[in-house]
């Protein structure tokens, strides 16, 4: 509503954040880091005004930073402000201003409201309110106040400095990145992967990605696809590494020695293990997958049985769980992954995969089935020791 090139104070609420007690100045220091890192490229500081932050800006890509602030996690909401200094006469002469261009842009009724932080301003919101709403109306051409049904809520935070604004949005909220600990994504060319990465992010775990392909079956094409996934998903998660896994010899196994219907579940076994190493051996304390109950034949409750049985040491987390295909989509497309995800993909996966795979196996079952690849361990040994390593930043 207020013009974006009039802005010059992006005030940011944490939410969550908030109750966090005693770790609340961990956190705070975290996001204002975060922060920092997104707006070091801007005309922009970062400023505390009586315990709220705000971004000070004079950079004429406003837009630009927002979407940039939108990114980082434990900002549960932004205003759009006009900041002035906190004294009557100029913000009464900054309301008036404003109040006129809300006109000029098709505005007939409004509200104000003051919200007091600073209780050095002597006069308390109810009555500040009440006087700048007849200021407007007396100075310009609006007639009418109204208190309910208004085109414009014009909002006043007194602090130190005085913020006008008219526009709130939420963001994503969630906890500043890294303050949950680091993980490990497993991350596919799909849809679901970068998504679950993104919601993992979003509760302060700091991610670095593994993917496994199965050269020369697969591309050098695909494998830049998925870098180019972790690198729209350094947006929100920052820099990373980016482990490459050439998988193919134990595919090879399964697939001669193996009970055709168990392909899948074992390859994902054999995947989890490897993941788990690197985890492991890069002070990583959980995995992180896309899977969604019941969305393929290896996501079904007996699958994921098996799947999970393998990982003894850290937790895994299915954000999608419990998410179905559209709402997954969705989310894809607002975080910037879904155009790439559904560019054309070989994908390691189901180049082995099984016309009819077993829904039901039982862990039993799928020992038995593992048992039967005499030198599994050596095999993923060797896998391991050619994995490749890529920093994303
Ligand atoms: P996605 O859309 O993420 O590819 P999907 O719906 O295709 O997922 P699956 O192929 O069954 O589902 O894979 C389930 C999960 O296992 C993926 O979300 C991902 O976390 C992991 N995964 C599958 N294939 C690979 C791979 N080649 N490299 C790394 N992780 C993988
Ligand atoms: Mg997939």
């Amino acid at each position: 509503m207020i013009e974006l090139n009039k802005i010059n104070a992006i005030g940011l609420g944490y939410g969550e954040l908030a109750l966090k007690g005693k770790n609340r100045g961990v956190f705070e220091s975290n996001i204002k880091q975060r922060i920092m890192n997104k707006i070091k490229n801007y005309d922009a500081d970062l400023i505390n005004d009586m315990s709220k932050l705000y971004v000070y800006t004079n950079d004429t890509n406003i837009e630009g930073l927002i979407s940039d602030l939108k990114k980082v996690f434990g900002i549960n909401n932004m205003n759009f402000s006009v900041r002035v200094n906190t004294n009557e006469k100029e913000i009464k002469e900054k309301i008036l201003e404003i109040a006129n261009d809300l006109y000029l842009k098709g505005c007939r009724t409004f509200k104000v409201e003051v919200n007091r932080g600073n209780k050095k301003f002597e006069k308390n919101s109810m009555d500040f309110a009440k006087e700048l709403g007849a200021h407007i109306l007396i100075n310009s051409e609006f007639t009418k106040v109204s208190m309910k049904d208004y085109d414009v809520l014009i909002s006043l935070d007194i602090r130190e400095n005085t913020y006008i604004y008219t526009e709130k949005i939420s963001s994503y909220g969630g906890l500043p990145l890294g303050s949950a600990g680091n993980g490990l994504s497993l991350i596919s060319g799909g849809i679901d992967s970068p998504v679950a990465s993104f919601l993992m992010a979003k509760r302060g775990l700091k991610l670095d990605f593994v993917t496994f392909h199965s050269f020369p079956f697969t591309s050098e094409q695909a494998l830049i696809k998925i870098e180019e996934l972790v690198t729209i998903l350094k947006e929100y998660n920052l820099k990373s590494k980016f482990y490459t896994l050439n998988i193919l010899k134990i595919q090879q196994a399964i697939n001669q020695e193996t009970n055709k219907a168990y392909a899948t579940i074992l390859t994902r076994r054999a995947m989890m293990r490897l993941a788990q190493k690197i985890a492991k051996e890069n002070n990583l304390s959980a995995l992180v997958t896309g899977e969604s109950l019941g969305q393929v034949a290896s996501q079904t409750l007996e699958g994921l049985n098996c799947t999970n049985e393998c990982v003894k040491d850290m937790v895994v987390f299915r954000p999608l769980i419990g998410m179905d295909k559209i709402e997954i989509i969705e989310l894809a497309r607002e975080i910037g992954t879904y155009e790439k995800s559904i560019e054309p993909h070989e994908d390691s996966c189901s180049m082995f995969a099984p016309r009819h795979p077993n829904t039901k196996p039982t862990i039993e079952k799928v020992l038995e089935e593992e048992a039967k690849i005499e030198n599994y361990d050596e095999i993923l040994d060797e896998i391991y020791k050619e994995k490749k390593t890529i920093i994303v930043k």
